[in-house]
């Protein structure tokens, strides 16, 4: 498969595209028409996903939580935040897991 590398850190891009972090600033230069690529694609998951059927309470509460954050993880990887994006995937697998339980996901 084909993989690149950040000359800075050292991270591989199917690391980023597994794990969603960047091991540090110049990995968002050095990965950046990828990144882009990416979040493009997922957006279109996510629009997929968005036509659910319909759920109610908790439930409902739970995925729209979990496609805000989401949606903010992409502008926080467009934007470069890294700290942020670690933070923000830690809490959608969090999340995920919490939503595959009720048989969400
Ligand atoms: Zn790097």
């Amino acid at each position: 498969m084909y993989d690149k590398y950040c000359k800075t850190c050292g991270r591989a891009l199917s690391e980023f595209y597994r794990t969603y972090m960047l091991g540090c600033p110049d990995c968002y230069e050095n990965f950046y028409t990828e990144i882009v690529k990416t979040l493009k694609k997922s957006q279109g998951k996510t629009c997929h996903v968005g036509k659910m059927p319909k759920l109610s309470g908790v439930d409902r509460e739970l995925y729209t939580e979990y496609e805000r954050l989401l949606k903010e993880r992409e502008n926080a990887t467009l934007g470069g935040r890294f700290s942020r994006i670690k933070q923000l995937s830690e809490d959608i697998e969090e999340l995920a897991q919490e939503l595959k339980r009720r048989g969400i996901l």
